[in-house]
């Protein structure tokens, strides 16, 4: 039998603080304590549901589910070229000490990213992204077990169907693939991305010389000053999507609200400050009894001690009137379970 614990309580397991309690806990460190966890799992009747650091779900009071959870913190050299190095890196490491380890060896790339709270095995579900930088421009590959099979596969990146913080496992993969490891190309030279308007002001400002590290320490510096710090104010991280939508929509809403900031996408589309459209909707800073909007950034959503239903009342507020005002609807960016 794996080691498992019943009735497991996740307010302190998720970055919301919302209290959950789960029918089981089940810690993994390889693809066969998955297996046999799996197996124990489907033997209890229960359905499985892997989390990381919970900083980027909105838990429901009772969790019906089995939780897995990834303890590999491993990061192994699999090989290198004159250009790149490929590191495979355990699903359970957290993503900022795998930034910092990464820029003390001197593996370039990650800089952009650094700070994003989580564990690098939740990394390439919604390929996260910060300061113009994706996860997907990294991936080699994506190891884990398919729930429905319970065998180990690889998906290679183009598998992966990364997309603006988007994947295959936010969609035919939803819930059905437990990542166990991710391998990724770094630089060995550097080759810093700059172009973010925040991230330059800064580096023009403070440091002149734009090394990896001086951006890594500008991105830190800027999500402190910017971004509410979950320990003191429990959060998500941007709580709904920035849309993405064809040109001629976005022409007809800069027509009506000529400050709306909109960026390029591709031929067809662009995307929308979901920023912009909350604040004008006069949102920012609005409390709703336990829960508010951060008044510092309208995409923050902070839980003061509420529960999951306050938390989606809020957004549900906040959706309906921005699609009332613009026609557009948002969308939700963490992962709701019921
Ligand atoms: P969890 O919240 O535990 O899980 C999220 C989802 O991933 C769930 O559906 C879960 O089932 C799934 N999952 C977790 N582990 C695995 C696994 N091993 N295999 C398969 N599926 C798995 N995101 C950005 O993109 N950019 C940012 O700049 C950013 N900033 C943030 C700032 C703050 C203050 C906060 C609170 C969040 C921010 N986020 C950001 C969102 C969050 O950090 C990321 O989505 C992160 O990758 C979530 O990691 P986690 O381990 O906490 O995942
Ligand atoms: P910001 O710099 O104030 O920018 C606000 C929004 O405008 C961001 O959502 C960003 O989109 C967009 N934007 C600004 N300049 C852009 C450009 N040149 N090209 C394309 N898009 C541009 O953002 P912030 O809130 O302080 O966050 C800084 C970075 O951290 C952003 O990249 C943001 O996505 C990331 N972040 C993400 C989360 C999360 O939970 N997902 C939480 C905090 C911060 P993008 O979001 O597409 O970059």
């Amino acid at each position: 039998m794996p080691e498992h614990s019943r009735n497991v309580l996740l307010h302190n397991a998720n970055t919301l603080r919302l209290p959950c309690e789960a029918a089981a806990l089940l810690p993994f460190d390889s693809t066969e304590t998955l297996q046999t966890a799996l197996k124990w799992v489907r033997e209890e009747g229960l359905e499985p549901l892997v989390l990381g650091e919970g900083s980027n779900v909105v838990l429901p009071g009772k969790l019906e589910r089995a939780v897995l959870r990834c303890c590999d913190t491993s990061i192994t050299t699999l090989g290198q070229d004159r250009a790149a190095v490929i590191l495979r890196v355990g699903a359970g490491r957290n993503w900022h000490s795998l930034v910092e380890s990464c820029l003390d060896a001197g593996h370039y790339g990650l800089e952009n990213l650094a700070l994003i709270p989580g564990t690098v095995g939740a990394a390439p579900v919604q390929n996260i992204g910060a300061y113009g930088v994706e996860l997907a421009s990294f991936v080699e590959c994506v190891h884990g077990v398919h729930l429905d099979s319970r065998q180990a596969e690889t998906l290679s990146a183009d598998a992966c169907e990364f997309a603006y913080r988007d994947s295959i496992f936010k969609g035919e993969l939803r819930d059905r693939f437990v990542t166990t490891h991710v391998d990724l190309r770094l630089l060995l030279q550097p080759n810093v991305e700059r172009s973010y308007p925040a991230l330059s002001q800064r580096l023009e400002h403070n440091v002149g010389d734009a090394t990896p590290r001086a951006v890594f320490e500008a991105v830190v510096a800027l999500r402190r000053e910017r971004l509410p710090d979950p320990t003191r104010e429990p959060n998500a991280g941007s709580f709904f999507k920035n849309p993405i939508l064809p040109r001629a929509q976005v022409a007809k809403m800069r027509d009506a609200f000529p400050g709306l900031p909109v960026y390029p996408v591709d031929d067809a589309t662009e995307k929308v400050s979901a920023a912009w459209l909350i604040d004008y909707c006069g949102f920012k800073g609005a409390e709703r009894g336990p829960v508010r909007v951060s008044a510092n950034h309208a995409l923050v959503l902070i839980n003061d001690g509420g529960a999951q239903q306050a938390l989606l009342s809020l957004a549900d507020e906040i959706t309906e009137t921005v699609k009332a005002r613009f026609g557009c609807e948002l969308e939700i960016e963490p992962r709701v379970y019921c």
